[in-house]
């Protein structure tokens, strides 16, 4: 009928033709058939709050994106081999929102394909294939991704970290250890990839780059300690290394005082890849890096990307790029993250199992204990409190080494009714969680 699939019919025919490791979100799966704006509706009408999906970063179906690739649809969509002035005008929009250094773009389609493409770019100019990651990162999909990738390579189905890869301690200080000073935070941490360039040393390794979520959200949605990048990047660079910032979940914006998330750490890095939100659900990415490493890439080799840079994606990042700036929306990400974070700062002050509450802009993150002493990650209770938010209507994830952060990346148009929608959800879902614990 004109309903579709039922929900059973679709979880049997994913069963019989696509991949087994495909994973459905919530036991009660959800078949949605529409979006607007901050919300989802699904098949029988019901609309849900998106305060998951990073992707849909002006709302879902925005017409001025929708207009934008329909219309370059119909007109040409070719190849970077042919002039257009799309892809010249999108590069110079793009690069003027980043650090002068940042001036040379390149458009492909994935954040995975971004982050390869700096691979390449890294040995390039250095000579080298040797990384420092951040523990519990995740940079993408493809087996030299997942090299760099803790979260993949730590976990089921993971070969364990490889020889070229080095790890640092996630910077995060609500998990430093209780005898570590606060004043010492950032240097014991900066301190723990001085001992991977050392370890790297003593085995006649030098990094091609270090690289690191400029807010490593796969790690829990950890703030890094202020000045950390900075003393990070100044070991990498005495050691001849790339710093690389991974912006595919922060960029665009979403931390509301700036562009960029690495901004807020006060440093430039070499190269700034970039996914998700950059086409709003249009499946395309980028990177951009400065002169001298694009120089170095440029060793006779051609390089060509099929659908990267075609009309149609730049078109599609024109607009999203033309929407963040005419509606103001990193003004509104920087407004209502801060409201939706003194409303979670109320909350921890109601429920002793609330440890850390942090964000910036439309990036939050609340991390649930058991005891805020021991900080013994309130794992279940994550999970219960954000099935329970779906049940009330608002969709979030849990995030972290031990699952127990609630995840939020709501788009940039979330207005303060959908932040107080938010707050009223996740009140209900904790006290109706403390009530079942209570009782069990
Ligand atoms: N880097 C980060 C930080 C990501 O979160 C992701 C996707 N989850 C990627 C890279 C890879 O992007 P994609 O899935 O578009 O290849």
């Amino acid at each position: 009928g004109s309903d579709g699939r039922s929900v059973d019919e679709i979880v049997s025919s994913r069963r019989q033709n696509l991949l087994p490791n495909l994973s459905i979100s919530y036991s009660e799966p959800i078949k949605f058939v529409r979006g607007e704006g901050a919300y989802l509706i699904d098949h029988r009408g019901r609309a849900y709050l998106d305060c998951f999906n990073n992707v849909c970063h002006l709302g879902h179906a925005h017409p001025e994106v929708v207009e934008a690739l329909s219309h370059q649809a119909g007109l040409l969509n070719t190849n970077t081999r042919y002039l257009h002035d799309n892809i010249v005008e999108y590069s110079e929009r793009l690069t003027a929102t980043l650090p002068d250094d940042l001036a040379v773009a390149s458009f492909v389609c994935t954040g995975s394909e971004a982050n390869s493409l700096m691979i390449r770019m890294a040995e390039a100019h250095t000579g080298r294939r040797d990384a420092v990651v951040l523990d519990w990162a995740y940079h993408g999909t493809t087996p030299e991704l997942i090299a760099l990738s803790p979260y993949k390579y730590k976990r089921n189905g993971g070969k364990g970290r490889p020889d070229h890869v080095f790890e640092a301690a996630i910077p995060d200080a609500y998990r430093a250890p209780a005898d570590w000073a606060p004043e010492e935070i950032t240097a014991r941490y900066v301190q723990s990839v001085a001992e991977q360039l050392d370890l790297m040393k003593k085995q006649g390794r030098a990094p091609a780059f270090f690289i690191a979520e400029s807010i490593p959200s796969v790690a829990g949605q950890v703030f890094m300690p202020d000045g950390y990048l900075d003393e990070v990047y100044k070991l990498i660079r005495a050691e001849g290394g790339l710093c690389v910032a991974d912006e595919v979940q922060v960029g665009f914006g979403r931390v509301g005082s700036h562009w960029w998330a690495f901004e807020t750490q006060g440093v430039t890095p070499d190269v700034v890849t970039m996914g998700k939100p950059i086409g709003n659900g249009h499946p395309m990415a980028a990177l951009v890096t400065t002169r001298e490493v694009a120089k170095s890439f440029n060793n006779g080799m051609e390089y060509f990307n099929t659908f990267g840079g075609n009309p149609v994606s730049c078109a599609v990042g024109l607009s999203v790029l033309n929407v963040i700036e005419r509606d103001g929306l990193r003004e509104n990400a920087r407004v209502v993250g801060d409201y939706i974070l003194s409303g979670f700062h109320k909350m921890m002050e109601k429920y002793e199992f609330i440890g850390d509450v942090r964000g910036m802009g439309l990036f939050l993150g609340v991390e649930l204990v058991k005891d805020r002493k021991t900080k013994e990650p309130a794992t279940d209770m994550a999970k219960r409190v954000a099935n329970r938010a779906k049940d009330l209507g608002i969709l979030m994830g849990t995030e972290g080494p031990y699952d127990n952060v609630l995840k939020m990346r709501p788009p940039m148009i979330f207005s303060k009714e959908n932040a107080d929608y938010l707050l009223d959800v996740l009140d209900q879902a904790m006290n109706e969680s403390v009530s079942a614990l209570e009782t069990m």
